[in-house]
C-alpha cells in the first residue's frame, strides 16, 4: 500500500515542539514533504534533521506567526519551491495563565494574534493554493479549553474558542474547493507547554476529573491530525475532535464501586 501522505506537501506551525513536532513526524512517516514553521530557529531545524530519517523533504521557515506578513510571504515561497500545498496545522500557540479582572489588553491582544489571527492568516494564504491542487486539509490545533470553562484561562479560551468557530465557517466556505477544516481540541498532553504550566495542584486538579487517569503524549494528538489528514478523514468536515482522555465528557468520577441506596 501506498504510503497515506506521498506526494502531499504539509505544513506544520509550532513545529518545533511537542504537539506539532509530532505531527510533522507522523505526517512525514506518512511520505508528506514537511514545511516546520516555527519562532525557535534551533528547535525547528533539530526538527528538520529529525525528518531526514523518513526521507522526505523538509524546510524550516523560522517566523513569529504574529507577524502579519509571514504567512503569504512562507506560503507563497513554498508553494513554489514544493509544487502546492496540500495540508496546513495550525499549532502554534501560547497559554498564560491569568484570571479574566487581572488580564490587561496587551495580554489579551497578544494571546488573540498568537493563537487565532494566525489560524486565520494562514489558513487564507493556505487555501487558494489548495484550491489549485484540487483539495487539501487543515487542521486547528484547538484545546479543552475552547469547549469548556477553565479557571485562569480567559483570554486563552477565547482564542481556542474562537479558533473552533473559524474551522466551523472555513469548512463550510472551502467545502467548494474540497478543502476540509476540522479541529483537534487536546485535554492535558505532555509537552514543554505543560511541563511549565503544570504544577502538582493543577496535576490533580486534571486526574480528579480524567477518566483514562493519565495525560496524553504528543503522538496520541499526532495521531488524530494525520487522521483528518487521511483519505479516511475525507468525509469529515467542520468538527471538533477531543483528544483528551474523556475529560469532556466526564461528570463526576467514582473510581469505587457504586452500590445502589449509598450514592447519589
Ligand atoms: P509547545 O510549547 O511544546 O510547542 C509550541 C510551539 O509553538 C513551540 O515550538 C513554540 O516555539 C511555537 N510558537 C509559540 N508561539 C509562536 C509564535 N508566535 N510564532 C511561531 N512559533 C510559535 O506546546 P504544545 O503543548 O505542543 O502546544 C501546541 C498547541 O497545542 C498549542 O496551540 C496549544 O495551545 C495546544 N494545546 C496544548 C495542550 C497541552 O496539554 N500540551 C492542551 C491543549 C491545547
Amino acid at each position: 500500500m501506498a504510503p497515506p501522505f506521498k506526494d502531499k506537501v504539509a505544513i506544520v506551525t509550532g513545529a518545533a515542539s511537542g504537539i506539532g513536532r509530532a505531527a510533522a513526524l507522523r505526517l512525514a512517516a506518512g511520505g508528506a514533504s514537511i514545511v516546520v514553521v516555527d519562532r525557535d530557529a534551533d528547535g525547528a531545524r533539530n526538527v528538520v534533521a529529525e525528518l531526514e530519517h523518513f526521507a522526505v523533504r523538509a524546510v524550516a521557515e523560522v517566523c513569529d506567526v504574529r507577524d502579519p506578513d509571514a504567512a503569504e510571504r512562507i506560503i507563497a515561497a513554498q508553494a513554489i519551491a514544493f509544487g502546492g500545498i496540500d495540508i496546513l496545522v495550525n499549532n502554534a500557540g501560547v497559554v498564560v495563565q491569568s484570571k479574566l479582572l487581572e488580564t490587561g489588553l496587551d495580554l489579551w491582544h497578544d494571546m488573540i494574534a498568537v493563537n487565532l489571527t494566525s489560524c486565520f492568516a494562514w489558513s487564507k494564504a493556505a487555501a487558494p493554493r489548495m484550491r489549485t491542487r484540487g483539495g487539501g486539509r487543515i487542521v486547528n490545533v484547538a484545546s479543552h479549553a475552547g469547549v469548556l470553562g477553565s479557571t485562569g484561562r480567559g483570554a486563552y479560551s477565547a482564542t481556542k474558542g474562537g479558533m473552533l468557530a473559524l474551522t466551523r465557517v472555513m469548512a463550510v466556505e472551502w467545502a467548494e474547493f474540497a478543502i476540509t477544516v476540522n479541529a483537534v481540541a487536546p485535554g492535558a498532553i505532555v509537552t514543554p507547554m505543560t511541563a511549565a504550566s503544570h504544577k502538582a495542584e493543577r496535576t490533580a486538579a486534571w486526574m480528579s476529573r480524567l477518566p483514562l487517569q493519565r495525560y496524553g503524549g504528543p503522538d496520541e494528538v499526532a495521531g488524530a491530525i494525520a487522521y483528518l489528514c487521511s483519505v479516511d478523514g475525507a468525509y469529515i468536515t467542520g468538527q471538533t475532535l477531543c483528544v483528551d482522555g474523556g475529560f469532556s465528557v466526564a461528570g463526576i468520577l467514582m473510581r469505587d464501586e457504586w452500590r445502589p441506596g449509598t450514592e447519589e
